[in-house]
């Protein structure tokens, strides 16, 4: 047998984590799993991890030279576009195969009230005529363009506590890491008095209990959908993923 084929997972989601966990104990392959470092204490993932940025697309291509990557699984979060135009250019320069690994959007379903929007400087700007009372469940970085809302009141989750607080002047923040519960969602936004609902369409399990909490409560959501993705060779399931990986395994 020759040598193992060498994986680069670009991770920071639970596809990105559930595929390393999936190909661990494969002798076939071993795994590279990348995050940007943005969590303080990121989820335990097996196989090896590197934490950071690559310095743009042609260090990404050097990275991939001069690590010997055989196969790149951009397995990254569907509102992570940079990364994900980086991993393209680069799997491009280095002439190395490339699946995006990206679940399927949601899509609004009987009883749902989205009021879709292109970015979250429209998400804010939709807020005005929907409600006062705000469930903000976006992360941390896009938390500014809320920040001019000043009539409105935001309950905030977020993945850990920030080094920062939000750039929000009347706000409650909530911890917490999915995978949610509908009847824990359901409890959250009835023991804040919550309006209304704002999401990215992330699409996957993990985070769909709130869309499912809100549509129960009759809550409108404003649901930012994504930025486009590179052309790219796309799988929607690890196991679609794996089927990929298998055929370019020698
Ligand atoms: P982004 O805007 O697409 O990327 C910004 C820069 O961060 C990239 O140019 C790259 O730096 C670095 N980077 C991003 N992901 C990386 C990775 N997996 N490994 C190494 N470097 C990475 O990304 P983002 O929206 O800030 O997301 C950062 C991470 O959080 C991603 O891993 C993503 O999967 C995860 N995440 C994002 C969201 C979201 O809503 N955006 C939600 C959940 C999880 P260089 O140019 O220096 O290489």
């Amino acid at each position: 047998m020759g040598d193992p084929t060498k994986i680069l997972i670009l991770g920071g989601t639970a596809e990105a984590a559930g595929l390393a966990r999936a190909l661990f104990g494969d002798a076939r392959v071993t795994t590279i799993t990348s995050l940007a470092g943005r969590t303080r204490a990121p989820a335990a993932v097996p196989g090896a991890v590197r934490v950071g940025g690559f310095g743009g697309p042609e260090a990404l291509a050097d990275y991939l030279k001069r690590e010997g990557i055989d196969l790149v699984v951009d397995a990254t979060h569907p509102f992570a576009a940079r990364i994900s135009r980086n991993a393209a250019r680069a799997c491009n320069l280095a002439k190395v195969p490339r699946l995006l690994l990206a679940r399927p959007p949601w899509t609004p379903q009987a009883g749902d009230n989205w009021v879709p929007v292109p970015d979250t400087e429209a998400a804010a700007a939709a807020l005005a005529d929907l409600g006062r009372r705000v469930f903000l469940a976006i992360g941390r970085q896009e938390l500014a363009a809320f920040a001019g809302s000043a009539e409105l009141w935001f309950l905030v989750r977020l993945v850990e506590e920030p080094e920062t607080p939000p750039p929000l002047a009347d706000h409650h923040l909530v911890l917490g890491r999915g995978p949610f519960a509908v009847e824990k969602e359901i409890d959250l936004l009835r023991e804040h008095g919550i309006e209304v609902v704002v999401s990215k369409n992330s699409g996957g399990a993990g985070a769909a209990a709130k869309i499912a909490a809100a549509r129960a409560l009759k809550l409108p959501v404003v649901m930012i959908e994504r930025p486009p993705a590179p052309d790219s060779e796309t799988a929607e399931s690890m196991a679609a993923a794996r089927a990929w990986i298998d055929t370019r395994i020698s």
